[in-house]
């Protein structure tokens, strides 16, 4: 889930009531049809008796916070980078670590599904 960073700012200032999707889209300056996608991933929402669909803006913030959270980076090991050419964190083939300058490090190696090379930055914590 990639929540927009307009999304993030926008969502503390719904109220607690009641919106309409094509209301919520507009208030996050989101297509319409990225919050129905939102809706079918779990944001919270309810649907009446004539089929409507009503999100409460209270609600429908918490969630967005929750997915912020979830979506914080976390350092990731020296063996592993993100592959840009995959889209997601592998782990690396031939990993090299090359020290920079203090606690900085480079790292190179190769993603085992593409074998494209792949360069990260890190940094050593060294304890004692
Ligand atoms: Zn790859």
């Amino acid at each position: 889930m990639n929540l927009p960073h307009t999304a993030i700012v926008k969502a503390p200032g719904l109220l607690p009531m009641l919106y309409k999707v094509s209301e919520i889209a507009d208030e996050l300056k989101v297509p319409e049809r990225t919050l129905r996608d939102w809706l079918s991933a779990g944001a919270p929402h309810h649907r009446d008796e004539r089929n409507n669909l009503w999100v409460n803006g209270r609600l429908f913030a918490d969630w967005v916070q929750s997915k912020r959270k979830q979506k914080k980076i976390t350092r990731l090991p020296d063996n592993q980078a993100y592959c840009l050419r995959c889209k997601q964190v592998v782990e690396l083939t031939h990993a090299e670590i090359i020290p920079i300058k203090g606690k900085l490090i480079h790292i190179k190696g190769a993603c085992p599904h593409c074998g494209c090379t792949i360069n990260r930055g890190g940094r050593h914590e060294r304890t004692g």
